[in-house]
């Protein structure tokens, strides 16, 4: 067989050079770019991808030939540079070209410490991760020229021969360990995970040692120019003085100028303003924050490479905004830079990626942000708990309007059962609560106020644990926080996205609280208030189930007129707090289980309520329970069926829109009839509430707008949506309800088998997390041009959860909907996914 030349597509890194991160891999193309900005870089060659994967497969290199770069008898480090700095890559060698001879010579000019560092280091490098030698033989050894001897010794006795002298065969080895190293299998797979295509290559880069070791001013360091957690324009990294003579061992001293001992900064101040300098450099022509990896050698600076500041979500905001503020970068790069999910995190108190975590059960993430407190297990100790100013984790098998009170005195909850939709999981995102829900391996057992996790470890009420909503995990003891990030930056980086999107964004706001925190993150209305949940308050449930238990239009009748001046205030409320945005209400829609008490102790505190005797409130409570409630006596059934409650509801909006002309402002209601299926219920609700509207105009003299509309929950209503469309002047699509329809799925149910459906691929995502563009998609795509067909002014809009994700919103869009309305706290994201969809 002929033999193959060694290769020599190598080349040093030169202002123009030709490389590119595909062909020699991401530092290679920033040391070029650094080399190009005249940093004092030590001479660096580069190695393509092709020569690695040549190097790999068996060939030789010029090592010779590399080496003739860098002058007599060089020091010299191997680093990887693969295409993304996030594929990862073998681990850099350091001081190739070590042997008894340079050991010599930098023991005259060094010192014999430093030479026998230097030494034992590499052995120990050399020995692990090019001969793959057992780690343990070279642990750690203090440097010392005994340690040194025995790690000579010990490689001699392991490998059958003495250490490699020579500095060529040295790189040429530690050359073909690294290429093969990036084509093992586990290389191969943790890059995939991350989004590594198949065929993706490494480029090496060979440079010059540049020691930070010296008689006068040595050492060497990191250096960033921003806090990579909060963002803020400040000095951080670390520097270790290795100055030989003045310290045996490199020591730890701080880069800018501290009271509590020396800096880089007083002891060598040129060489800091020098930094300062090249990172103003780096941070203006490379767009970005860098960390910048130096050494000083007897003072003078080398700069051996800058990689992309790691950051936080709000350390990201944070920079991005302060890069378009300083001209650097412009709105719409500073927009593209931010992940719009990463703002969810920022609303938030969030657990510190820098403290422990010690999860003890994985759920499923259902309302983001963290909390810690102390468990309790019922709304009643949740509510003493506030009471004593002490926060808690309600820790529920799921939870029920009951709940609501305990629900807002916690601090976070946690659920055995339940999926993204179930109500523990809508309350939450609308409360703004932390909330996991689904951690069906948690085994809980309320009577006796314990809590076993999957590990068997044992949680009693009162023990501390912190509920991720982010993660979804809940986590034994108190997590470090991190508080949330609201601040200027934050709003100014979402004024930028409102001045770009072209899709509208509402928030679903159900209280004045909810109202109010849409307008703190500056939604453009309402787009679904949900007047059931307007009742989930002690006082008012109980009105609410009068009503409901009702047997005779008289006790109805009864219930409503009191219903009737809390629902009015309740809208004056609302429409004050929106100051004229567009407010959508939708007509009642209680799930009736939502309403019954579950318990005994539930049904006697309602007997007690309601002053009945318990057997009939039991009685009337089994009479009204339903087999399949999701699919029972809700929505607009219940208008048709009991139309006096959707009239008491109209003339409350209407007189609150009177109420609001009087007091100066204005408002347009519109008001929504949910879980239609037939052009019928339309008219006969819409029938009434006119009815209603000439009724109120009368009594109150004056006049009045309104908006009436339907709610699009059911497959048949999007199939009919061209003749509804006659009777609406616009359609909002509930895709709670219409996921849970189209595919026979309980929205309360289906998360005890969700996971096991989406392991085995039967449904790539959870479709009540992620819209099924699919099959739910093309119905609405139906509705929506049947509809505008009939009506082509029709106002278009989605309301479910799914309209808080960015892929759902980017679907939406291109059908050409009006807005996407969401819980309040996904209205930033909401706006910021809008705005990356239309640059
Ligand atoms: C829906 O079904 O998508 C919806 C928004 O209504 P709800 O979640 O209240 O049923
Ligand atoms: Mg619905």
């Amino acid at each position: 067989m002929q033999k193959l030349e060694p290769i020599t597509d190598f080349a040093p890194i030169t202002p123009t050079a030709a490389i590119t991160p595909k062909t020699h891999g991401w530092r290679a193309k920033c040391l070029q770019r650094l080399v190009r900005l005249e940093l004092p870089v030590p001479q660096t060659v580069a190695l393509p991808a092709t020569t690695v994967r040549a190097i790999a497969a068996g060939q030789t290199v010029d090592c010779e030939g590399i080496l003739r770069n860098f002058g007599a008898g060089p020091l010299i480090s191997v680093r990887p540079s693969p295409e993304n700095p996030d594929w990862g890559g073998p681990a850099t060698v350091l001081n190739i070209g070590m042997n008894a001879a340079r050991h010599a010579l930098l023991a005259q000019t060094h010192g014999i410490d430093a030479a026998d560092a230097l030494y034992l280091r590499f052995i120990q490098s050399y020995a692990i991760h090019v001969a793959r030698l057992d780690p343990d033989m070279f642990d750690q050894a203090e440097a010392s020229g005994e340690a040194l001897r025995a790690a000579l010794h010990a490689y001699r006795e392991e490998m059958d021969e003495a250490f490699p002298e020579d500095p060529a065969r040295q790189l040429g080895e530690v050359l073909r360990s690294m290429a093969r190293a990036w084509e093992g299998t586990s290389a191969r797979l943790l890059r995939q995970a991350k989004g590594a295509p198949e065929a993706a290559g490494l480029g090496l880069v060979v440079q010059e040692m540049a020691q930070g070791i010296g008689q006068g001013m040595s050492g060497s360091g990191v250096m960033q120019f921003v806090d990579p957690v909060t963002g803020a324009a400040q000095v951080t990294g670390r520097y270790f003085d290795q100055a030989g003579g003045r310290h045996a061992k490199p020591q730890a001293m701080y880069l800018i100028r501290d009271p509590r001992g020396p800096s880089l900064e007083d002891l060598a101040p040129e060489v800091f303003a020098q930094l300062v300098k090249h990172g103003a450099v780096c941070r203006v022509r490379l767009r970005e924050e860098m960390q910048i990896e130096f050494t000083i050698e007897d003072g003078r600076l080398s700069v051996l490479d800058a990689v992309k500041v790691q950051r936080s979500s709000r350390a990201g905001l944070r920079i991005a905004v302060a890069l378009a503020d300083d001209g650097v970068i412009t709105r719409s790069e500073a927009l593209l830079r931010v992940e719009p999910r990463a703002l969810s995190e920022l609303l938030h108190p969030q657990v510190d990626p820098r403290g422990g975590r010690d999860r003890f059960v994985r759920g499923i993430p259902a309302s983001p942000g963290a909390a810690v407190g102390r468990i309790v297990f019922s709304s009643q100790a949740a509510q003493a708990s506030a009471a004593r100013g002490e926060p808690c984790i309600l820790v529920r098998r799921e939870t029920a309007p009951e709940d609501i009170r305990g629900m807002n005195s916690a601090a976070g909850v946690l659920t055995e059962r339940g999926g993204v939709t179930s109500h523990a999981a809508v309350i939450a995102r609308g409360l703004g609560l932390p909330c996991v829900v689904g951690a069906s391996e948690l085994r809980l057992d309320a009577r006796e106020k314990r809590l076993v996790a999957p590990d068997g470890r044992v949680f009693r009420e009162g023990d501390i644990i912190t509920v991720d909503g982010t993660a979804g995990e809940a986590l034994a003891g108190a997590a470090a926080m991190l508080g949330p990030a609201l601040d200027d930056n934050f709003r100014r980086l979402l004024s930028w996205a409102d001045d770009v999107r072209d899709i509208g964004v509402r928030a679903n706001a159900d209280t004045p609280a909810d109202a109010q925190m849409a307008r703190n993150f500056e939604a453009q209305g309402i787009g679904l208030c949900r007047t059931e949940h307007m009742f989930f308050t002690d006082d008012r449930l109980v009105v609410m189930r009068e009503m409901i238990f009702a047997d005779t239009s008289e006790d109805r009748a009864a219930a409503l007129v009191r219903l009737l001046p809390m629902q009015r205030a309740d809208f004056v409320q609302l429409f004050e707090i929106m100051q004229g945005l567009p407010v959508c209400i939708r007509l009642l829609d209680p799930p009736l289980h939502e309403f019954l008490p579950h318990s005994r102790e539930g049904m006697l505190e309602l007997a007690e309520a309601l002053d009945r005797p318990l057997s009939e409130v039991t009685r009337r409570a089994e009479a009204l329970a339903e087999f399949n409630p999701m699919l029972g006596m809700r929505g607009v059934r219940l208008g048709v069926v009991l139309p006096e409650i959707y009239d008491m509801q109209a003339q409350a909006i209407f007189e609150a829109t009177i109420e609001i002309a009087r007091r100066g402002g204005s408002v347009v209601p519109e008001i929504m009839i949910p879980l239609v299926s037939a052009k019928r219920e339309v008219e006969l609700v819409k029938t009434r509430i006119d009815a209603v509207a000439a009724m109120v105009r009368t009594k109150a003299g004056t006049d009045f707008d309104y908006k009436l509309g339907v709610m699009v929950e059911t497959p048949r209503a999007a199939l009919r949506a061209g003749e509804i469309a006659q009777h609406a002047s616009f359609l909002s699509f509930g895709t709670n309800d219409l996921t849970q329809m189209t595919y026979g799925l309980s929205r309360d149910d289906a998360g005890r088998f969700m996971n096991t459906y989406v392991q085995k691929g039967v449904f790539p995502e959870d479709p009540f997390h992620i819209l099924d563009v699919d099959g739910v998609g093309e119905l609405l795509h139906i509705g929506a041009d049947r509809g505008r067909a009939t009506r082509p002014d029709l106002t278009v809009s989605i309301c479910g959860e799914h309209a808080g994700n960015p892929e759902s919103i980017a679907f939406c869009r291109t059908a050409g909907f009006d807005y996407v309305s969401c819980s309040p706290y996904r209205v930033p994201l909401a706006r910021l996914a809008a705005a990356h969809l239309a640059l």
